[in-house]
């Protein structure tokens, strides 16, 4: 064969094995996507989080092989249930959630898209005391014209474990502390149930000032208040955080999701385990939920190695 012609059959044989190529992976992108990965592949973990989920994913399958995940809710957390004796166990039907089909407890999930927070580099040595400074009397978003104090966040400084919430309500707002009004009273005892008290964990919010009449914090608060708890998780340095409703997941997770689908999965948040959960004030409203949140909590539970409250 001339060489002109041996060049152009490389040629097109090239473009083929291109075109088969490409089609393999457009193949594993419609089966990531099946499989509820959605945008995984355009927004790839840093190798640091693949590898630190793929031991703990052993690692939390070995957890979760050896303790039962029990459907029960334990007395502190079942006693706002309507129309059930205090200390009554609430059992639950074991059908697990839609999320929790696609994808085994034991997995660790990426976060959905690149964080909010990759760009904002660690601050050596950072504390929560410099942090509040830091933060001062606040006016870089609206929420300030209408708070009373500001709720940077309370607990222990060294926590294993760190809630975080939405932003502060009412009661927070006049006294400066997270989750004191009734959802408060709430995460206090689901805390309890877990073995732990407040005081041995960390509480902070997605933002720190009251928005106005409970709203949901609006995204531009969101993104001027949530370096300062990026900054608390940097300091505190948590095993896990647990998330309490959507806006805290959303928010550190960087997604639309809703947090029925997110809930109860593992997730990667910078290195650090996350696991959201429902907020306190819907489990008020919706006390069935309970024995959901009572499995995301047990999960933490068998990570953390804490061992229930005794009844
Ligand atoms: N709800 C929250 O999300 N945070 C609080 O501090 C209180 C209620």
């Amino acid at each position: 064969m001339d060489p002109a012609k041996r060049a152009s059959v490389g040629a097109r044989s090239e473009v083929r094995e291109d075109a088969q190529l490409e089609e393999q992976v457009k193949d594993w992108l419609r089966y990531g996507e099946d499989l509820g990965l959605g945008p995984y592949y355009r927004d790839r973990p840093s190798l640091h989080a693949i590898a630190a989920a793929a031991s703990a994913s052993v690692e939390s399958h070995n957890v979760a092989t050896s303790s039962a995940v029990s459907a029960s809710v334990p007395a502190a957390m079942a006693a706002a249930a309507p129309g059930r004796a205090s200390g009554t166990p609430i059992n639950v039907a074991p059908s697990p959630s839609a999320s929790q089909k696609s994808a085994p407890a034991s997995t660790i999930l990426p976060a959905t898209a690149p964080s909010l927070f990759e760009s904002i580099e660690r601050i050596e040595g950072d504390t929560l005391p410099r942090i509040r400074e830091d933060i001062g009397d606040c006016t870089r978003c609206k929420l300030h014209k209408g708070r009373t104090k500001i709720v940077f966040g309370t607990g222990n400084p060294n926590a294993d474990l760190m809630f975080v919430g939405e932003g502060p309500g009412r009661d927070e707002d006049l006294s400066g502390e997270p989750f004191v009004g009734r959802a408060g009273k709430l995460l206090t005892d689901m805390i309890k149930a877990m073995g732990l008290e407040r005081a041995d964990v960390y509480i902070a919010n997605v933002v720190k000032c009251r928005p106005p009449e409970n709203r949901l914090p609006e995204k531009d608060e969101i993104a001027t208040c949530s370096p300062f708890l990026m900054r608390q998780i940097d300091a505190i340095k948590p095993k896990v955080i647990c998330t309490l409703g959507s806006c805290s997941a959303q928010t550190l997770l960087q997604t639309a999701q809703g947090i029925s689908k997110l809930r109860g999965e593992w997730f990667d948040f910078r290195g650090t385990k996350l696991m959201p959960t429902y907020h306190p004030a819907y489990l008020l409203r919706n006390p069935a939920a309970k024995p959901e949140v009572w499995k995301d909590l047990q999960k933490v539970m068998a990570v953390l190695g804490l061992q229930p409250k005794k009844r």
